[in-house]
């Protein structure tokens, strides 16, 4: 499988270059089709797999095919959430690598610093928020962000969430989020705890596993 292949616009494929990958790794070439298709994936994906590569390049694509309403600028679209602080600086830093070429914005929350920045940097145009639960609940339950135009939500290292503790913050955030969604749910095991809230949020969800 080559890139060129996978249905990725031109600017993606640009930044793919520039970041001089030669070919999707298999969980790319796999979840990237599915992404772009719209549907819900659920993928069994150890780090270093290229998973955020595998969620980030279909995300981009789709919003960059469908501009956000400028009235509703300061409102994501697509919400990442991850475990931890350096995970979720890791996936914000993907996404504008990957996203350089577009006029895409991203920005990343986590709990341990300072939340004002944060909340001025939510009141501008976002397209993209990665986020840790518990700080973005907070935000959330301040009214310092809207999360109603949600259309694309990652669960990231989800059984780490879950061992962290998160599981009770994830429900309260889904339940804030609109129900029309694109779900895509990444771990690296599958316990039953795992397997109950995939099941309560993916709907007919393509299966990728690498
Ligand atoms: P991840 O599993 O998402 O943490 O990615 C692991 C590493 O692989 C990151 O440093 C990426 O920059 C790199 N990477 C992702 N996709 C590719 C690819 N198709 N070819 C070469 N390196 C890649």
């Amino acid at each position: 499988t080559t890139f060129d292949s996978l249905g990725l616009s031109e600017p993606i494929l640009r930044a793919i270059n520039d970041a001089g990958y030669s070919a999707p790794t298999p969980i790319q070439a796999n979840a990237i089709p599915l992404v772009l298709s719209g549907g819900d994936l659920l993928a069994g994906a150890q780090t270093g797999t290229g998973k955020t590569a595998g969620f980030t390049l279909p995300i981009l694509h789709l919003l960059s095919k469908k501009p956000r309403a400028e009235a509703a600028a300061s409102r994501p679209r697509c919400l990442m959430l991850s475990p931890t602080r350096e995970l979720a600086a890791q996936i914000e830093e993907s996404v504008k690598t990957y996203g350089k070429h577009l006029p895409l914005t991203s920005t990343v929350i986590f709990g341990g610093v300072n939340a004002n920045p944060q909340i001025a940097r939510l009141k501008k145009p976002l397209d993209i928020l990665v986020a840790t639960p518990g700080r973005l609940l907070d935000h959330a339950n301040q009214k310092n962000v809207d999360l109603s135009g949600i259309e694309i939500l990652v669960l990231d290292e989800a059984d780490r969430m879950l061992d962290m503790g998160f599981i009770r913050d994830i429900k309260k955030i889904l339940a804030i989020l609109p129900k029309q969604r694109q779900n895509l749910l990444f771990s690296a095991t599958f316990s039953e705890e795992i397997k109950a809230l995939a099941d309560g949020l993916l709907h007919n969800p393509g299966f990728v596993e690498v």
